[in-house]
């Protein structure tokens, strides 16, 4: 190679070199450099991390998605675009207690008319309520001082959502209803510790856990008829999104309890615009509680306000009295488990029973107890509990006897429930044809679970 031949080489790397230095001088001049190198450090990192996650075998596709979604990722995320000038911002806004979207709004500096004109359209629309907890997504652009909002979206509850965008000077609210497809589903399990503990595991929403508790409520005591090795089973509706999530679920259609080797199954059955569950004879689980738990006795005080005859002024009378001799058996209104046997305050000897988890009877003045009625009995409805007495605050041999429906006293006489019938005629019929639909279903869907 001949020397000038060399030289030249030398000479253009040198421009070369010059050539880029000047680049570089008014690239830093205008200060891209920074932002360019942040870039490049910034997808630097990015790739680095996810080349990390994907080499990690074991580690899944969530994982990943996680990490973009953690927060460390959003602060660099924020703090790259930050650099990058851009007027646009995204926020996801977590809502907290006693949040309303101007509060929320406001934070983000965004304009006050602009506040106006969006909660005056929600209003109308009546799409202003947000929960504590739910995410909304905002993206907002700077504008002078003040920020403008492009785009504001937040669910309302687990199906509906609202969006609202801007176009031109006008916002535009929609509001957007998740599509639910209906779904059957079965399900079981063993009941290892308690009934909720082992139907959740079973993957059973909790509103369908004490549907099941209710409906069963009559027959068994949760608390001590369920033994370690017993099973369940529940046929019910879910409402799912596209994306095959749960969103809601409906009724229970068919539920059954294998309890001390006793099997009991109940079917959702409506006839004449009522529904209920019935057993596979026909027979509805619910049992009417009686009105007058007590033989030949005499109404002498009804549920309501009324001088008492003791304390002398006007009180609100919280049960229903039934004058008879000392003595006069009364009976439980309906089957149950004894909550309280003993003295009880005013009441004198008391007797209260716990029949489901909504419903409970009280029975107070008693001269005696029943044989054998104790704390935690299980009684049959019609079982003697105790003798008509005037023990306690009471002017006379009465029966005291009160209804709580949820725990709140309520008039006995009026008490509407639906009753222990069993079906008959054309109802039988149809809920024969019913209940072999629904068998023939559970075996399907006990084949695809
Ligand atoms: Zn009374």
């Amino acid at each position: 190679m001949s020397r000038a031949k060399l030289s030249n080489i030398l000479n253009s790397s040198v421009a070369i070199k010059e050539k880029i230095r000047s680049f570089l001088i008014v690239l830093n001049k205008k200060k891209y450099l920074f932002y360019f190198v942040s870039l490049a450090v910034f997808f630097i990192i990015y790739s680095l991390a996810v080349n990390k996650i994907k080499s990690h075998a074991k580690l899944k596709e969530n994982n990943f998605n996680s990490f973009l979604e953690s927060n460390e990722f959003n602060n660099i995320k924020e703090y790259f675009f930050e650099n990058l000038n851009s007027p646009y911002r995204e926020y996801n806004y977590t809502v907290e207690s006693n949040d309303t979207l101007d509060k929320i709004l406001k934070k983000y500096n965004i304009e006050s008319s602009e506040i106006n004109k969006i909660a005056v359209e929600i209003r109308k629309k009546k799409l202003s309520n947000i929960y504590t907890g739910t995410e909304i997504k905002l993206i907002t652009k700077k504008e002078k001082e003040a920020n403008k909002i492009i785009s504001l979206f937040y669910p309302i509850d687990a199906i509906t959502s609202v969006e609202i965008k801007k176009n031109k000077d006008e916002y535009i609210v929609s509001k957007n209803v998740l599509k639910l497809n209906r779904k059957e589903i079965v399900l079981s399990n063993t009941i290892k510790n308690n009934l909720y503990s082992s139907a959740i595991q079973a993957g059973i929403e909790p509103n369908i856990i004490v549907e099941f508790a209710n409906i069963f409520g009559f027959e068994v005591d949760f608390q001590r008829d369920i033994r370690t090795g017993d099973t369940f089973e529940v046929y019910y509706e879910q409402f799912v999104d596209d994306k095959n999530v749960v969103r809601s679920t409906g009724k229970i259609i068919y539920a059954s309890m294998l309890v001390n080797n006793k099997e009991l199954s109940l079917y959702n059955f409506e006839y004449d615009n009522k529904k209920g569950y019935y057993d596979v004879d026909g027979k509805s689980v619910i049992k009417t509680l009686m009105k007058t738990p007590i033989n030949g006795a005499r109404l002498s005080s009804s549920f309501g306000i009324r001088k008492h005859p003791i304390l002398g002024y006007n009180k609100l009378h919280q049960g229903t009295d039934f004058a008879a001799p000392t003595g006069t058996p009364i009976m439980a209104s309906g089957s149950g488990v004894i909550l309280r046997a003993q003295k009880y305050k005013g009441y004198g000897n008391y007797v209260s029973i716990k029949h489901n988890t909504t419903y409970v009877t009280a029975y107070g003045h008693m001269s005696k107890f029943g044989r054998g009625i104790k704390k935690g009995v299980r009684i049959n409805q019609g079982r003697i509990i105790g003798y008509v007495g005037s023990t306690g605050m009471s002017t006379g041999p009465h029966l005291h006897y009160e209804v709580l429906k949820n725990g709140k006293r309520i008039n006995s006489q009026r008490l509407k429930l639906p009753s222990g019938k069993i079906l008959n005629n054309e109802a039988r019929n149809k809920f024969e044809v019913e209940r072999i639909k629904i068998d023939v279903k559970i075996a399907k869907l006990r084949k695809y679970r």
